[in-house]
């Protein structure tokens, strides 16, 4: 297994600043604010309150009740708590999952642009890969028909998150529709819908496939509290599916991990029934740093740019750079090369697009302050200036 590409320059990032280098890290995606105060009060009442023993390996019973309300006052969809299991963070989630359902050799088709973890998680439990592409030119959206051209009957699990890690894109209730109506030609596959972007939408709404009910038994909903909560190190997410997978990542997580942190269950069980200010005021933050991004990268000669709806990236298409050469005389050769240029001539972290299976490209993550953005966005041009 390779290291979290994300993880990994987000470390090679902190090495390099703890040497005294004036590194501005725009790799790894996570909110640079801190939880919500109410959130933590809620995490301090449930320590008094005595939950500081094992909880139940799915998730306490009422966290699981108020994520059930939550899917249907916010979703509009119904999935009992005996549908859902807390995990160790979305990724466990995931990792729960395709461990539960992959036998060696299983397929599991994945948009693409993806976020990285979802190929190395296959990879991990034996599957194997099929990609289906998305195009810079389309908002890196895939088309329903190369989707259909790349499903047949022995396809496991279908994987996709919107809004979408690493590209912001967000899927409309119309593309969901025509998703569904290919995914309903296959029953027996599963449709892993990761929505833990859902409160970071600029344009539009975000919309769940699981809201169509030609494919709705086969819907697992993926999600957590770490983006729209600022709840990363909690570590708390969640899926919503049918019960006998729910079943079975309870079998899992009571082998890996006997389920999620007491502590984080009571502070996400706080944040959900809580208000959501704090979520929109974030989202807010996030709007005007797309804005700032979107603009300041536009403008760099070289950059193929769009105006990502969601989340906190943005993917530049960077085809037009390669093949050139460093003011050193080292060539460009790939995404890649072009990041380390970045980090060690601009001293700004990103991550190459080769990780997301979007070769050509690289993903900046605008989760910083404004100052720290205008500032990359310069050193960033400056950098680009000086390939020949
Ligand atoms: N899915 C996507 C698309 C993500 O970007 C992330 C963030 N790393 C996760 C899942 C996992 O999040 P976590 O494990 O923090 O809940
Ligand atoms: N999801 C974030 C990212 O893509 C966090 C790091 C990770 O878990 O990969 O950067």
């Amino acid at each position: 297994m390779k290291e979290s590409a994300t993880i990994g320059m987000s470390r090679m990032a902190r090495e390099l600043k703890a040497q005294g280098a004036p590194i501005i890290s725009l790799s790894l995606g996570e909110p640079d604010f801190d939880t919500p105060q109410f959130i933590m009060d809620g995490a301090r009442v449930g320590m008094e309150e005595g939950y500081t023993h094992y909880p139940p390996i799915p998730g306490y019973m009422d966290l699981r009740e108020a994520i059930s309300d939550k899917l249907s006052s916010e979703n509009g969809v119904s999935y009992g708590p005996e549908q859902i299991v807390v995990s160790t963070g979305a990724k466990q989630t995931i990792a729960n999952i395709m461990l539960c359902l992959l036998d060696p050799g299983d397929k599991v088709v994945i948009l693409s642009p993806y976020w990285v973890s979802y190929y190395d998680i296959v990879q991990m439990a034996g599957g194997q890969q099929v990609i289906v592409e998305g195009k810079l030119e389309d908002e890196y959206k895939v088309d329903p028909q190369k989707l259909d051209e790349a499903m047949s009957p022995d396809v496991k699990a279908v994987i996709f998150s919107s809004p979408s890690n690493p590209t912001g894109s967000l899927y409309t209730t119309d593309e969901l529709r025509e998703f569904s109506k290919v995914f309903a030609k296959y029953p027996d596959t599963l449709i892993l819908s990761d929505e833990i972007y859902e409160y970071i939408v600029f344009e539009g709404e975000h919309q769940s496939i699981s809201q169509f009910p030609e494919v709705r038994n086969n819907v697992v909903i993926i999600n957590g509290m770490s983006k729209g909560f600022a709840m990363t190190g909690w570590r708390i997410g969640y899926m919503a599916g049918p019960e006998w997978l729910a079943k079975a990542c309870t079998k899992m997580q009571g082998q890996l991990t006997s389920g999620a942190a007491s502590i984080s269950q009571r502070a996400s069980l706080t944040a959900l029934k809580g208000p959501r200010e704090e979520v929109s005021m974030m989202r807010e933050t996030f709007r005007k740093r797309r804005d700032l991004v979107y603009e300041g990268l536009s403008k760099i000669e070289g950059f193929d740019t769009y105006l990502p709806k969601g989340a906190f990236y943005m993917l530049p298409g960077i085809s037009k750079l390669i093949g050139r050469a460093t003011p050193e005389g080292e060539e460009i050769k790939d995404a890649t090369d072009f990041c380390m240029y970045l980090l060690k001539n601009a001293n700004v972290s990103t991550v190459t697009g080769l990780a997301f299976g979007a070769p050509d490209t690289f993903r900046i993550s605008f989760a910083a302050s404004n100052e720290e953005l205008n500032d990359a966005i310069q050193r960033i041009s400056a950098a680009v200036r000086e390939l020949k």
